[in-house]
């Protein structure tokens, strides 16, 4: 049979982080699923590639809050699988004003998630390498850590292809025909067909919605990652600095820490916004300005890291208005299905969007509440569920 007559269940357009866990999560339902990637793998042109991620189960959220330990065994399930360390559990320190926190413990409690609070004196006696503001107070996630990124996306895909999946990269689908039998067009001159499609097209999506009459109020913006050098080499080793977020860092942006650990002596930190970027021409941007934020940021809270940073690379976000995801069918061809608006915070919760989007393909109720995903939670006169997340 030549790959025109091959009819799929499904194909999943997108191999970052979450295309490639809803693919091994069909294809580990016995579903036939092909992976359809524009680029050739690895790549550094989405919003999933580098080595490290922050994972937490401290969320303000209700929704993200009630799917987290599931989340957390399925990422357990990956490492077993693929027999390789994909997180290193050194905890994760959340840090902000009381009144900041206060639902944030609400809900780990309510999960039963462990976890300690810690007032302003108890963290400067524990961290003495990070100086905080004398009001603040903070919460320590035990369960939080650091994600393996290019190992985890790398076993999704393996896993994937040993429950039977294809993947094929170098195939930018560039034409969408919806029907019973969808029918995807690549740049290559091949066509695909499946009973389902899954887009998790990260900061391309709005480029093939177009081809369906649908475009997403996405935005996407360009992140400077930046690593500072330690300047007593092991300061911030995991067994003395955990994964950080300060919620309340600056102008109202969040900031985010992992311990040095990637790269010897150097920690990762960086500002939870960037300025607004095409994704096709991401480096005409200029992003001096979270440069110079950052230097200060650090000068003050971090004295054991030189204010200067030693290396800076980027990444993408692809934010929704509410920086909450869509996972949802297309509002009119029903086997179509939607991931994206990831808002910088989508890799930790890759398992669960995998088993999400799986349910939706097999016309499964899933076991969270979809209505917070919803893409017409933006219509015009629709409640905007959001603020009740
Ligand atoms: C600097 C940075 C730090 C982050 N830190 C964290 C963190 O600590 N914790 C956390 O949970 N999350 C974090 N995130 C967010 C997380 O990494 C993203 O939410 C996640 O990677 C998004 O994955 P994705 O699969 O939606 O998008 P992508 O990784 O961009 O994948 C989309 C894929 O679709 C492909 N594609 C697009 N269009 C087509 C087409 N037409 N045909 C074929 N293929 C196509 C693209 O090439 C790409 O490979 C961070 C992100 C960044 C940038």
């Amino acid at each position: 049979m030549s790959k025109e007559d091959i009819i799929y269940d499904v194909i999943v357009v997108g191999a970052g982080i979450e295309g490639s866990s809803t693919a091994y999560q069909l294809a580990k339902r016995g579903q036939s699923t092909l992976l359809l990637e524009q680029f050739l793998l690895p790549h550094s042109r989405g919003s999933s590639h580098g080595q490290t991620r922050i994972n937490r189960r401290a969320y303000l959220q209700a929704t993200y809050s009630a799917m987290m330990k599931q989340n957390a065994e399925e990422w357990n399930i990956l490492e077993k699988e693929c027999g390789e360390k994909l997180y290193n559990n050194c905890g994760t320190l959340v840090v902000s004003r009381p009144s900041m926190l206060e639902g944030v413990e609400t809900r780990l409690n309510a999960n039963k998630a462990p976890y300690r609070a810690l007032t302003g004196p108890e963290m400067k006696s524990e961290f003495p390498n990070v100086t905080l503001p004398d009001d603040y107070v903070g919460i320590y996630d035990y369960q939080g850590g650091i994600l393996f990124a290019d190992k985890s996306l790398r076993a999704f895909q393996e896993q994937f292809k040993k429950y039977g999946g294809t993947l094929r990269d170098g195939e930018q689908v560039h034409d969408v025909i919806p029907g019973d039998i969808v029918i995807l067009k690549t740049t290559t001159g091949n066509q695909f067909r499946g009973r389902n499609v899954v887009l998790a097209l990260g900061p391309y999506t709005n480029n093939l919605l177009a081809k369906t009459g649908l475009q997403l109020p996405l935005q996407v913006v360009r992140i400077p990652i930046f690593y500072w050098k330690e300047k007593v080499a092991g300061m911030y080793s995991p067994d003395k600095f955990p994964c950080f977020i300060d919620e309340t860092a600056s102008e109202g942006e969040s900031i985010y820490g992992l311990p040095s650990l990637e790269y010897p002596g150097l920690v990762k930190i960086c500002l939870h916004a960037g300025p607004v970027v095409d994704p096709h021409k991401r480096e005409d941007v200029d992003s001096t300005w979270v440069r110079e934020r950052m230097m200060k940021y650090i000068a003050k809270t971090f004295p054991w890291l030189n204010p200067v940073p030693a290396i800076e690379e980027t990444c993408i976000y692809t934010n929704s208005p509410d920086k909450h995801l869509f996972l949802d069918r297309h509002p009119k061809y029903e086997n179509i299905i939607i991931a994206a608006g990831f808002s910088g915070h989508g890799f930790k919760l890759a398992p669960i969007v995998g088993k999400i989007l799986s349910d939706l393909v097999q016309a499964k109720t899933p076991a969270f509440d979809m209505d917070w995903f919803k893409i017409s939670r933006f219509d015009k006169g629709g409640e905007n569920l959001s603020s009740k997340l």
